[in-house]
């Protein structure tokens, strides 16, 4: 490979934030085709791939993990200046993931002290947040972690100047696709997909599980107010919905404006 066939190739960096590192792992667990597909691009950082990182402008720049520290935010802004594209991926880069659930409800000051005994803030940490609320995002992949297939055909798509195909739809549709029984309507299980993004196969019902929203709610398209009412319907207690919807996305806008008793009782 010659300097000026590298040079053709598109600049990618792949980053993390705060979070587990799971979508680079899936990256990488694209085992059959990786050599072949990275082969295509220049890599210029993959943290979880190589210790090589060269400080330098991106065509493509892929980020996980939320925004969680004065550490993260300064990363992102940096890495957003010298991108052309930013694509958040995975459920903490889109919407904060687990680790913003008790957003808006508890102070960090609670957080620290219920879980290390001690009110210092001494990570320096604040309310977890996706990208998206701090600078620019071009695309994101959704999921807890991204499907393998989804990042694939993503990077297929970008290298050939396409934008990547996101579901718009929720997981429901996929389970009628695939014939799966509906949980809630035969079982009474407390299932999040009609207001979750699809693209997993309706993996959990097809399991004759219960989605639990790994993917995240359909930004800008999801009734939350008719799943809380199917739910209580079925018995469901508002603070038992509410966490759930919680579970993957604290910073879900609707969740504020259902106007729900978040404190009223019952586990189910
Ligand atoms: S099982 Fe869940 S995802 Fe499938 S149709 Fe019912 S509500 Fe939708
Ligand atoms: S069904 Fe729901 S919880 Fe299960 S993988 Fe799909 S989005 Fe995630």
């Amino acid at each position: 490979m010659t300097e000026t066939e590298n040079n053709l190739k598109p600049r990618i960096g792949v980053f993390s934030l705060t979070g587990c590192a799971g979508d680079q792992l899936m990256i990488l667990n694209l085992e059959d085709t990786l050599i072949e597909l990275l082969s295509k691009f220049d890599i210029k950082s993959f943290q979880e791939a190589s210790s090589y990182s060269e400080n330098t402008n991106l065509d493509i720049a892929f980020v996980e993990g939320s925004v969680s520290t004065e550490h993260d935010l300064k990363t992102l802004k940096n890495i957003r200046e010298k991108s052309s594209l930013l694509i958040a991926i995975g459920d903490c880069a889109v919407n904060g993931c687990v680790q913003a659930m008790r957003n808006k409800q508890t102070s960090i000051a609670e957080r620290m002290i219920d879980v290390y005994g001690v009110e210092d803030n001494i990570y320096k940490t604040f309310e977890p947040k996706g990208v998206g609320e701090y600078v620019k995002v071009d695309f994101e992949i959704p999921g807890c972690p991204i499907e393998k297939e989804e990042a694939l055909n993503a990077l297929i798509s970008l290298l050939n100047g396409d934008a990547p195909l996101i579901p718009d739809y929720p997981v429901c549709v996929e389970c009628k696709l695939n014939g799966y029984p509906c949980v809630i309507i035969e079982e009474g299980k407390p299932c999040l997909g009609p207001i979750i993004t699809a693209g997993c196969d309706a993996r959990c019902p097809g399991l004759g599980l219960d989605c639990v929203g790994c993917r995240g709610p359909i930004k800008g398209e999801t009734n939350a107010k008719a799943e809380l009412e199917a739910l209580r319907k079925r018995g469901y207690a508002d603070k038992y919905i509410i966490n759930r919807l919680r579970f993957f996305a604290g910073n879900f806008d609707d969740i504020q404006i259902l106007g729900v008793k978040e404190n009223s009782k019952g586990d189910k």
